[in-house]
């Protein structure tokens, strides 16, 4: 990786509206790529299809030029890149690291039942030699665990072969999974800085595990901890966080700093949210969030209040 150089990016599954979580994953994307007089771009994880909400990507982009976080480059569509990622999962096939499966999720659910890693999976395709006919496409899990630096989280160290066996990344219904998708076009956009929230630091083993495996470069890595709800909840579409409003768009970035430990002073309240950015992108630690479990927690669903209208 060459030192001098940064490329980040914002990375949405448009199952839903940006909310506030996934706003402030989006501003400490931004804010570190600018830091750095880097590029940042924005990759719309488009892939399965039956989880997204229709119309869920435009609206996303909008919030994105809303809040002033213009990205660098075309939008890419993960949807349009499919066949590439076929054809990686077939050159695993062939060069045998990965196998076909024809388990279903309720047969391993069954099977799974008193087990102490029930979302392990036991190997039971791996010698059969399944025809592509309704089968997912699994990858031999390494046996040795698969250790790394993250910027905020510090070291990890993960067993996949103990945690999850042999992983899924190709679906039996013929669609990519997220790990190889990321994976392959961190690797084609030149991608040296992801910054996400921490519930996907548990992925980032299985993606250092498929970077070696299709000998791509690893990025580093920097998990945030994550903005919860009042139950102690992590802001997300299935725990009812709200889209961010579209208004008073200055208050919400004001917020999203403070959030991020960031406390721009008081004349630039009111101010718009690129020049909170700017503000921010020139004092901004991302290792300061270090050791903090949650960045902060929501009680008034501010986001909400606004949004509906
Ligand atoms: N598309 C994923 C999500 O919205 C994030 C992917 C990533 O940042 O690696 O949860």
């Amino acid at each position: 990786m060459n030192p001098g150089r940064y490329v980040g990016r914002f990375a949405p599954s448009p199952t839903g509206l940006l909310h506030l979580g996934s706003l402030l994953t989006a501003v400490a994307s931004f804010i570190s790529a600018r830091q750095h007089g880097g590029k940042w771009l924005v990759r719309m994880e488009d892939i399965d299809p039956p989880r997204e909400a229709p119309g869920g990507a435009s609206a996303i982009l909008r919030a994105l030029e809303r809040y002033e976080l213009h990205w660098d480059g075309p939008v890419i569509y993960q949807s349009t890149r499919v066949q590439t990622y076929r054809a990686a999962a077939e050159r695993l096939l062939t060069e045998h690291r990965a196998y076909r499966c024809d388990c279903t999720r309720s047969k391993l659910r069954e099977l799974s039942k008193g087990s102490p890693v029930p979302d392990r999976y036991p190997g039971i395709c791996r010698e059969k030699n399944l025809g592509a006919e309704q089968t997912a496409i699994r990858l031999r899990a390494p046996l040795e665990p698969i250790g790394f630096e993250d910027t905020v989280q510090g070291s990890c160290l993960c067993s996949i072969d103990a945690v999850t066996g042999d992983y899924i990344v190709f679906r039996r219904d013929g669609l990519p999974s997220y790990h190889l998708a990321v994976v392959i076009d961190d690797a084609w956009q030149g991608i040296t800085d992801v910054v996400r929230g921490a519930d996907l630091l548990d992925s980032t083993t299985l993606h250092i595990h498929l970077q070696h495996t299709l000998d791509l470069p690893t990025p580093r890595y920097s998990h945030l901890p994550v903005l919860v709800n009042a139950q102690g909840q992590k802001l997300s579409k299935q725990t009812g966080a709200a889209p961010v409003a579209l208004e008073h768009v200055e208050e919400v970035a004001f917020d999203v700093l403070r959030y991020l430990d960031l406390e721009p002073p008081l004349d630039l309240h009111g101010a718009q949210p690129g020049e909170l950015w700017s503000w921010a992108a020139q004092r901004w630690d991302i290792s300061r969030l270090a050791g903090r479990q949650k960045v902060a927690e929501i009680h008034r669903n501010v986001a909400a209040d606004s949004a509906i209208d």
